[in-house]
């Protein structure tokens, strides 16, 4: 019998009351191997009934009780990180290895949300006229909602989760319907660690189940993200409902290599970054930019010969360089556009499409039905060509040659994504200057996927990003919770009679 995957509500599995469902696949093999269930918005309504009630009692909880339960849930998350990570990579596509590291970049903003009472403290003026005390405070906003994307099935909605409830809001989760079990058993892990019911809500669904979040009055804040047509959307949405909203959007990522990089750790870190979880990475890269000929040549060259060492599995396979894609559209769409990349032009240097993986089957299974795509590169190609403007999340790598540092500099620079972006160089007053005046939100000097770490901040600019407060980092905690201001007298029994007129400190 089918799987079915069902909405964690209140502390337990919540069946849903029997509407729409949707397959969860196993991208390697092309078989379901799941079902989940898709929320209505009557269904969504009652989870966020139910997650107000719960925060009352959780924003009351004092601080450090609260990042004690976190401590405890980071424990059991790594006391299973093989059971995640297995799981992860059977419903995503990417490799075990990979599926770890999408687990401990999460529990890595759960560790910085244990800092929680430090950020919640508000600020204090003394006299600031006579008798005058001025104090604020940072509170929670109530119940907040996550809308998260496939990619990332566990750091993401950890990411939302960690500030979120540190600081004392209820959590609604509404990941991706393609990978649904790991934001469940993360749920089910905090409520192992102690947490109280109702306070980490998990929702499947669709479309309908992210209109209702958007529509209720209940929610206060929504961090979301996914693709950029959807991230707009939510962004537009939330303001007309009066909500607090980040929505992170796609990618371009370029790698701009100047003459006097090192090459060999460029086409490394190049390689990595371009086909590594099969491209579908926010922060992947997918345009290199060599400047000049002659290190474009050397560039093309050295790709050429590393590509064929790459090998492309079922997730499990621990010889596998990156798995299947996501989901057979996904497989048709990056097909698609390597199609029209050819016909525009541009030289296909290594063709990945119809390949399949290198094995014909792994543990007994076929892989003849799975999602796989081989490294893709093309050279010559031009900034009107759309596999150039548009995200393709696959893995395909596009060389785009240019003849001088300010020529590569315009490219991601006028890019409509503006996520990340890096430069592989020996001089430092180049890369100095890039990060300076680059209009993207993320910079790796010499690394290739400048993600950084959770105590700074995370979000691209541009088209990648909408609401001017980021993931992680003290800004999560900005937006997590609002300040109240108290100015306060404690008078001392003279009246002073009526005063008509501004007050003013002198
Ligand atoms: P997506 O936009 O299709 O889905 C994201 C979420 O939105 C999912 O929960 C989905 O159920 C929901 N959704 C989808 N269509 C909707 C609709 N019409 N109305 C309301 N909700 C809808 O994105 P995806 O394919 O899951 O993820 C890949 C995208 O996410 C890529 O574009 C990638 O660059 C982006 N991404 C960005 C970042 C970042 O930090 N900027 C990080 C990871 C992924």
């Amino acid at each position: 019998m089918t799987r079915t995957i069902t909405h964690f509500v209140d502390g337990a599995a919540r069946p849903g009351n029997g509407g729409r469902t949707a397959p969860v696949m196993n991208p390697s093999t092309g078989r379901e191997q799941a079902r989940v269930e898709l929320a209505s918005a009557a269904e969504v309504d009652e989870v966020i009934a139910n997650a107000e009630q719960a925060q009352v009692g959780w924003a009351k909880t004092n601080p450090q009780k609260r990042i004690r339960i976190i401590m405890k849930w980071i424990s059991l998350i790594n006391d299973n990180i093989d059971e995640l990570a297995r799981t992860l990579s059977l419903e995503h596509g990417k490799t075990f290895e990979d599926a770890k590291g999408d687990i401990a970049r999460g529990t890595d903003v759960l560790e910085f949300s244990v800092g929680a009472p430090h950020f919640l403290k508000g600020e204090f003026s003394n006299s600031v006229g006579t008798g005058i005390d001025v104090y604020s405070m940072r509170q929670p906003l109530g119940v907040v909602a996550g809308i998260t994307p496939f990619n990332f099935p566990a750091m993401i909605p950890l990411w939302k989760a960690g500030p979120a409830l540190a600081a004392g809001n209820a959590f609604v989760l509404k990941p991706s319907e393609r990978d649904p079990s790991v934001p469940v058993r993360l749920a089910e892990l905090f409520i192992e660690a102690g947490g109280p019911a109702g306070v980490f809500n998990v929702v499947h669904g669709d479309k309908e189940s992210v209109d209702a979040i958007l529509d209720s009055e209940v929610i206060q804040a929504v961090g979301f993200v996914g693709s950029t047509p959807i991230a707009k959307y939510i962004y537009e949405r939330c303001a007309a409902t009066g909500k607090r909203a980040q929505c992170f959007g796609g990618a371009k990522n370029h790698m701009i290599i100047l003459p006097d990089a090192d090459l060999d750790s460029a086409v490394d870190a190049l390689v990595g970054a371009a086909y590594g979880s099969a491209g579908e990475r926010c922060m992947a890269i997918s345009v290199a930019v060599p400047v000049g000929k002659e290190t474009a040549d050397a560039l093309r060259a050295k790709l050429e010969e590393r590509i064929p060492d790459l090998k492309v599995g079922h997730s499990l396979d621990p010889e596998a360089s990156y798995g299947p894609v996501v989901a057979k559209p996904a497989l048709d769409r990056i097909s698609q556009l390597i199609d029209e990349g050819e016909a525009a032009g541009a030289e296909l240097v290594v063709d990945g499409r119809g390949r399949g993986a290198n094995d014909a089957e792994f543990d007994g299974e076929s892989l003849a039905d799975g999602y796989f795509i081989q490294p893709t590169l093309f050279d010559n190609v031009t900034t009107d060509m759309s596999i150039y403007t548009e995200e393709i999340f696959g893995p395909v790598l596009c060389i785009v040659r240019a003849n001088d540092f300010e020529e590569a500099f315009r490219l991601p620079d006028e890019h409509v994504y503006g996520n990340g972006v890096a430069i592989f160089t020996r001089n430092g007053r180049a890369a100095r200057e890039f990060a300076d005046r680059i209009r993207v939100g993320m910079i790796g000097v010499n690394v290739p996927i400048p993600v950084p770490i959770a105590y700074h901040t995370f979000g691209g600019w541009k088209a990648s990003g909408f609401g001017d407060l980021n993931q992680h980092g003290p800004d999560s905690f900005r937006f997590y919770t609002r300040t109240k201001t108290v100015t306060q007298r404690w008078p001392d029994g003279v009246a002073t009679g009526a005063d008509f007129s501004m007050p003013i400190m002198d």
